[in-house]
């Protein structure tokens, strides 16, 4: 079972997984390797939600697991961090001041909303909403480099009302290409993000197209992330995004310790 990159336990505003238990669920699946990556979102816009990380506790209680279990499976912490333009500085803050061991970018605000909620899509077409939100990744990614790896690119489209129906990654190549161009250039991956698929939406994030495009254009880190908020969750669909990566051409996907990627057979 591949490794996965890309999981949220109850030190997420949205989750209430028990720790343990999510490193019990890797050890079943068999992995030999795993990283917590709970989010971490400024000044979140969403009221009643709180989405800053308590970095105190997420350690303290983490480190403590990764010894208990480093018999079984290698514990490596990490964070999901919010990219927003208006938090950088704090960003930068966060990741050179904690010692996580890999960084997941990730952009979950557009215009002071989350598209995860139905609102985001209102008054707009699928192609406007899209636009929006593929100009503000591009920009985030270009304004903040201290991350290891871009979160699910095409995030929005698994919240659209219409789904993928209405979606074409080449209609937003000029954004596209400037993302995965930037993370290149400066050394970063994206993810493969099974998320979608294991809600039975039948695509990955991002899509097939755009981690092509990734590939032909030089890239060579990829990691593999359920994004599971409950154990159940973890590992979902791996076969499947692991048929794509062998399908496109990778040979490897990468897992990170310590922020250096390392790279793992297919
Ligand atoms: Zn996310
Ligand atoms: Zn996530």
């Amino acid at each position: 079972m591949y490794s996965d990159f890309h999981i949220h336990s109850h030190h997420s505003f949205d989750s209430e997984q028990d720790s343990s238990e999510i490193i019990k669920k890797c050890i079943e699946l068999n992995m030999k390797e795993m990283c917590f990556t709970d989010h971490n979102d400024f000044n979140w816009p969403i009221v009643g939600e709180n989405a800053d990380l308590n970095v105190k506790e997420y350690f303290n209680e983490l480190s403590d697991l990764r010894d208990r279990y480093s018999k079984d499976i290698n514990v490596n912490i990490g964070v999901e961090c919010g990219l927003s333009d208006a938090n950088v500085s704090l960003n930068r803050n966060l990741i050179s001041s904690n010692p996580f061991d890999f960084v997941i970018g990730s952009c979950h605000e557009v215009d002071n909303m989350d598209p995860y909620y139905p609102e985001f899509f209102e008054g707009k077409t699928d192609r406007q909403a899209f636009e929006r939100y593929f100009e503000t990744l591009s920009k985030c990614v270009e304004d903040f480099d201290n991350f290891d790896v871009v979160g699910h690119i095409d995030y929005i489209v698994r919240y659209s009302p219409n789904k993928a129906e209405n979606y074409s990654p080449a209609d937003y190549s000029d954004y596209i290409d400037h993302i995965l161009k930037t993370v290149i250039s400066r050394g970063k991956g994206i993810e493969i993000n099974t998320s979608a698929l294991s809600k039975g939406f039948g695509f990955t994030n991002p899509c097939s197209e755009i981690i092509k495009r990734y590939k032909d254009l030089g890239g060579e880190i990829i990691t593999i992330g359920s994004d599971a908020h409950k154990a159940c969750f973890i590992g979902c669909a791996f076969d499947k995004a692991g048929d794509i990566l062998k399908e496109i051409g990778f040979e490897y996907y990468t897992v990170f310790s310590g922020r250096k990627p390392l790279f793992r057979k297919l």
